[in-house]
């Protein structure tokens, strides 16, 4: 028999506090016991890592408690949204690892809340304002001042019905007049000094056509929507903490279902930029190749780079929830991809910068073939061939003519073992006119073959290679941050976020790769050993290989939090 050891209370400790409202509410039958929640983006942009955060919150509670999770297309703003989006978002959702019970839009509801609009007007809950935008936001004036009451607040509530009316049928121009909830103008809170419930748009919208000219704002679509569809625990970002006691009002006031709206701190992270505003305007500048650039901090951006699905999970589960809004070190997310692919990424020797190494006393015209591990993490990756010959690649940087004390890469009279081959000794080096470094010349020693068995001599460094007679070229494309500063949204003034753009954020080389690689499939991951993981772009045709390195194998984030 097993015992365990933790108290109840002492499992209890490692609960988020999203868990513990919930295990609450199951405990007390809240909902009958339910738990269903729901992701909901607005379809004007791709979904960036920040959305995965909240995709594994909202996805995995669903999971952990046997609830349910939709996707909502928060699709009110028709002027910003598009087909192309709602598609987008659900290839990452999936990508992520999640499928939802049940898709619905926000538009689905167009009828209904238009419904519940005219219920408030004809309980004399809500008003047609004719005031300019302007005007009715200095009504609002500051949340320690009065506001000042729209002239049109006491307007008969007939009039406001009918204007309502017009408004839906098209009689009045955008901008012309807005219906406004009359709640309480003196409230401490500005979302509650006469909230916007509709407002004019003659725009087509993706999903409904022309059907309406009139769209609700925010706040009169999303807690609705939530309460149509029985959504228990409505989880969003910090910033709609002010909002709640609207949702509130409006799921009171209708007397419907009532979900529960729970804030927790969005997710930041170090040189980067999240809002899908300004990942549009980098798009639409050109100053990345598209929402999928692998410098871009969206989820198909960061899919493209290399990233999995797993390792967002984790640092998803590894950065937890918050109350209160930090930035996340970008250093933490490069460190799950680490973890992950070193289980899972094949391996495979890559010359980045390539310099000729030929073996003096290596028989002329001879090669051979030997075994490489495919990877050492995994032993069903199994093993592959290589061929080895008098002349091989190694990275320029593996040799130093005069090394400094502690380097045990390649120095002329120092021995380095080759990986998978021989013990080699450096003898001298062949330079152009300029002083570069054209050829490397060693000798090896034969009886130092890797894997042969017999006792070794040992020595302290091993580079890699690839043979001169069997090689491929391939184009690898470094990436670096996109911006130089840790927050670029916090710009100096005078500046903006694009002031920050890291001019050498992408360095191309024309790199030599081992000739067949076990898959050469769009995506695949490998670690080129010592060097990082890499994969596969799309841009690679039949003639020439693309990669992006991923990241390098250098964590800084286990150096710094050690
Ligand atoms: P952005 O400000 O980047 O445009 P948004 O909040 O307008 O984002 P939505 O499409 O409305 O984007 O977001 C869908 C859901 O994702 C919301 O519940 C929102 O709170 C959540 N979300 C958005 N950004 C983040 C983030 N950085 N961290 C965690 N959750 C986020
Ligand atoms: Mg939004």
């Amino acid at each position: 028999m097993s015992i365990n050891n933790s108290s109840p209370a002492e499992e209890k400790k490692s609960l988020n506090f999203i868990e513990e409202i919930i295990e609450n509410d199951i405990i007390n039958n809240k909902n009958d016991g339910r738990v269903h929640t729901r992701f909901p983006p607005e379809p004007n942009g791709y979904l960036h890592i920040g959305h995965a955060k909240s995709i594994c919150l909202n996805f995995g509670l669903a999971q952990k408690y046997n609830g349910k999770c939709n996707l909502r297309f928060d699709d009110t703003n028709p002027t910003k949204e598009e087909v192309e989006y709602v598609d987008s978002i659900k290839e990452d959702v999936q990508w992520l690892g999640f499928q939802w019970d049940d898709e619905f839009y926000a538009s689905d509801y167009f009828q209904q809340l238009y419904d519940w609009a005219i219920q408030l007007i004809n309980r004399n809950l809500a008003y047609i304002d004719e005031q300019t935008q302007e005007d009715i936001s200095k009504g609002r004036t500051a949340p320690n001042k009065p506001g000042i009451e729209s002239p049109y607040r006491n307007r008969p509530m007939e009039e406001s019905l009918k204007l309502f009316q017009e408004m839906k049928e098209g009689k009045h121009p955008d901008g012309s007049m807005v219906l406004r909830a009359k709640i309480d103008m003196n409230s401490p809170n500005m979302h509650m000094r006469d909230p916007i419930l509709y407002r004019i748009l003659h725009a087509e919208h993706h999903r409904t056509g022309n059907e309406w000219c009139i769209y609700p704002m925010y706040d009169f679509a999303h807690g609705q929507s939530d309460s149509i569809e029985g959504i228990t625990h409505s989880i969003c970002t910090l910033e709609f903490e002010v909002h709640r006691p609207l949702y509130d009002w409006l799921c009171k006031t209708l007397e419907i279902h009532h979900p529960q709206q729970i804030e927790f701190a969005r997710l930041n992270l170090s040189y980067t930029v999240m809002s899908k505003r300004k990942l549009l305007q980098l798009v639409q500048e050109n100053h990345v190749w598209g929402w999928d650039d692998p410098r871009m901090p969206t989820i198909s951006g960061i899919r493209r780079r290399g990233y999995s699905p797993e390792s967002i999970r984790v640092f998803a589960d590894t950065i937890g929830v918050a109350k209160r809004d930090n930035i996340i070190d970008l250093s933490l997310l490069e460190h799950c991809v680490r973890e992950d692919l070193n289980k899972k990424a094949l391996r495979t020797m890559a010359i980045l910068d390539p310099v000729k190494l030929i073996i003096n006393n290596y028989p002329e015209g001879e090669t051979e073939e030997l075994e490489a591990v495919n990877n050492p993490e995994d032993e069903n990756a199994g093993k592959r061939k290589i061929k080895f010959s008098k002349e091989i690649w190694i990275e320029r940087d593996d040799f130093m003519e005069n090394p400094p004390k502690k380097y045990f890469r390649l120095s002329p009279g120092n021995e380095v073992r080759l990986k998978y081959a021989y013990i080699i000794k450096c003898e001298s080096v062949v330079k152009d006119k300029n002083g570069n470094i054209t050829e490397i010349h060693c000798t090896y020693d034969p009886d130092t073959k890797s894997g042969s068995g017999t006792q070794q001599r040992r020595v302290k460094g091993t580079i890699h290679w690839v043979s001169a007679e069997d090689y491929r070229k391939a184009e690898v494309r470094l990436f670096d941050r996109l911006f130089t500063e840790y927050d670029p949204d916090n710009a100096e003034e005078g500046k903006t976020f694009l002031d920050y753009i890291n001019p050498d954020s992408l360095k191309t080389v024309e790199a030599i790769i081992e000739p067949k690689l076990i898959s050469e499939e769009v995506m695949q991951s490998y670690q080129f050993e010592r060097l990082g993981y890499f994969s596969i772009d799309k841009d690679s045709t039949d003639e020439k290989l693309v990669f992006n390195r991923t990241v390098s194998l250098r964590d800084s984030w286990k150096r710094i939090n050690k």
